[in-house]
């Protein structure tokens, strides 16, 4: 990303006075690149579409135009006039404590956030008091709207966030159910971290002569992040887990978020970990909302120091400190290795991301990802559990699979390194959950 000082930039976008004193508040200096782009449209009341990511700072560029363009056409009775929609749970709370944030200097502009696995008597109750700004996540919204408790006449602004993880999700069918019910008459405000076909469609089928946006393709978000690759036996990577936390400088100074495959697998590490004296929660979806909550909060406030998850599990958590990624399973999906090692790079922080893999996963798993990041991990061969089987360097030009080294092939790619391990925190307090909230009077 290059991004210039230019402290006076919030302003020169078009934001007003009572928005520029919140994001002062917050500590941003300067807007991130998809933050240049999209307010000034967005605030002109054009369609956008925005390829990015989450850690671009993408919930700002959407939320900031939003709050403006609703706190301008303020009515005394609350009606849906902002719906923001978006997969997780997780995800929708933090949206909510972003506009809370973001309105905190903005007269009786009421918003709430309502999603599945909870209770819903508060979120009904909220929603008969009126709210201005709909955070939610797909099923919740349309099960409410179904029973009456929630109308889409009023929406003027839609905000559709991360939508190829709703594709991934299996929420598409759900999403156009929604799309169908709203005004046409409205402004979409449409994010996708990438464009597989299915959600191109979507967009042009939900969007008005857009404007298009778009930070940091894939593959150079990993810029910051220094990654490193263990070739490793399936069942010696407990052990070098374990191992390799200790050795980063232990669960006191390090704050890691491990991938597992599986819900089954999460569960397994976090166990072995603690069982190894090392704290960690795992989350995943047959968690209760309660249970990952807790896990959350302990990872955040670094009473557990290692959190397990599944991709889905993880796609909503913005947690700034996170050290490091280590990716105990190798993805299918090779932009999802992108997403994962990004949850140690938050806004301008750097990272650290050590990914596993074993002889099964060294086929198509890494050299799709190492095709996608254009260039090679950084090997570390002589780590305290190596397998005996060298990971062959990936051919980055062709589409075969790479071709067997004999051990001699290995050594070090281009993986790039970064500076510091931690970035500057303090930037937002994190996701609390969704109650009505005024962001502010
Ligand atoms: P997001 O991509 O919306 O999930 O944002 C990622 C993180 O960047 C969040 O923790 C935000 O608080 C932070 N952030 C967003 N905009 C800025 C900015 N202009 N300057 C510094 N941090 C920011």
């Amino acid at each position: 990303m290059s991004e210039k000082p230019n402290p006076e930039a919030f302003e020169k976008l078009g934001l007003h006075a009572p928005l520029l004193r919140a994001i002062a508040q917050a500590g941003y200096q300067q807007p991130t690149p998809i933050q240049a782009q999209a307010i000034p449209p967005a605030l002109a009341g054009r369609d956008i579409v925005g390829c990015a990511q989450t850690g671009t700072g993408k919930t700002a560029a959407f939320s900031l135009p939003l709050l403006q363009r609703i706190d301008a056409a303020a009515e005394d009775e609350p009606a849906i006039r902002a719906l923001i929609v978006t997969p997780t749970r997780e995800l929708a709370a933090q949206i909510g404590a972003s506009i809370e944030t973001y309105g905190k200097q903005l007269d009786d502009i009421w918003h709430t956030v309502i999603f599945g696995g909870v209770n819903e008597k508060k979120q009904i109750r909220d929603l008969q008091r009126g709210v201005d700004i709909l955070v939610a996540t797909p099923g919740r919204l349309l099960d409410l709207a179904g029973r009456g408790h929630i109308s889409f006449k009023s929406i003027e602004i839609f905000v559709l966030d991360e939508a190829d993880r709703m594709l991934d999700m299996g929420f598409l069918p759900d999403v156009k159910r929604i799309v169908a019910q709203l005004p046409k008459e409205r402004q979409t405000l449409f994010f996708s971290a990438t464009m597989p076909a299915e959600i191109e469609a979507l967009a042009k089928s939900m969007l008005r002569d857009p404007v298009a946006v778009s930070v940091t393709p894939p593959s150079t978000v990993a810029e910051r992040i220094e990654q490193r690759l263990y070739c490793v036996d399936k069942a010696d990577k407990r052990k070098l887990l374990a191992h390799l936390i200790e050795s980063e400088g232990g669960p006191s100074a390090t704050q890691t978020l491990v991938f597992s495959r599986t819900k089954h697998g999460a569960n397994r590490i976090a166990k072995y970990l603690d069982q190894q004296g090392i704290k960690a929660a795992a989350i995943h979806g047959n968690k209760s909302q309660n249970a990952r909550t807790r896990a959350l909060d302990g990872f955040r406030d670094g009473s557990t120091p290692v959190l397990v998850a599944t991709d889905i599990a993880a796609r909503g958590i913005d947690v700034e400190g996170v050290t490091h990624v280590i990716n105990f399973d190798l993805p299918d999906v090779p932009e999802t290795y992108v997403h994962r090692i990004g949850r140690t790079a938050r806004a301008k922080a750097s990272g650290i991301a050590l990914s596993f893999c074993d002889a099964a996963e060294e086929g198509d798993n890494l050299v799709d990802i190492e095709r996608l990041l254009g260039e090679h991990i950084e090997r570390v061969e002589d780590h305290a559990f190596a397998s005996k089987r060298p990971a062959a360097l990936t051919d980055l030009n062709s589409r075969s699979k790479p071709r067997s080294s004999g051990g001699k092939g290995r050594g070090k790619g281009g993986g790039k390194k970064s500076g510091s391990r931690r970035g500057g925190g303090g930037r937002r307090g994190g996701g609390r959950s969704g109650s009505a909230n005024r962001s502010s009077r």
